[in-house]
């Protein structure tokens, strides 16, 4: 658990300005901007009517369990960075699921495949709690500046190692969330 998931890089600033031209953001034509907000729109809202024993709102607790794969996605190597990776496996990871087991209130944990090779009995205590152990890319690479054969080839790689593990616990849900993100890049 590394904290901050740093938001992605802009799209293509370079793109409408002309060959060459990089503009900032707030140089950007409509042009620009509307088609990198609608490529990631939500889509239809899934919200029932009503929830379950008249409950008035749901909430879904979820975790990235990030580790030392934030350090790793950058190319950083040193040891300072990646030991503040390792504190989330020794001492946020089992601090939460205390207090979650405390509660009798399940989560859902983000692992990307790196950290589920590098801690596979932290995944295995998770699920063994009820919690949802789902894939959260292969090294925490950013999907938005992946090629759609790369992002295909590792969604190819991360399912044959978790499916290479049946420690590694992935409920459906988990594999319906990737597949669907795929699934954009067609269009679909
Ligand atoms: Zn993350």
């Amino acid at each position: 658990m590394t904290g901050t998931d740093k938001p992605d890089a802009p799209g293509d600033p370079g793109a409408p300005g002309g060959p060459g031209e990089l503009l900032e953001p707030w140089q950007w034509p409509d042009s620009t901007w509307r088609p990198i907000v609608e490529h990631v729109r939500a889509g239809r809202s899934l919200k029932p009517d009503a929830w379950p024993n008249g409950a008035r709102c749901a909430v879904a607790l979820s975790f990235d369990s990030d580790h030392e794969t934030s350090t790793l996605r950058d190319g950083e190597t040193s040891p300072g960075p990646l030991s503040q990776g390792q504190y989330g496996s020794r001492v946020a990871v089992p601090r939460i699921r205390a207090l979650l087991q405390r509660h009798g209130i399940p989560a859902s944990f983000f692992v990307p495949a790196v950290v589920a090779l590098l801690y596979p009995d932290e995944q295995r205590g998770l699920a063994a709690d009820g919690h949802e152990v789902a894939l959260h890319g292969w090294i925490h690479e950013r999907n938005s500046q992946l090629s759609e054969a790369d992002e295909r080839a590792l969604l190819q790689k991360f399912f044959g190692t978790v499916n290479a593990r049946p420690y590694l616990t992935v409920k459906n849900s988990a594999k319906i969330i990737i597949i669907r993100k795929a699934k954009l890049h067609n269009g679909r």
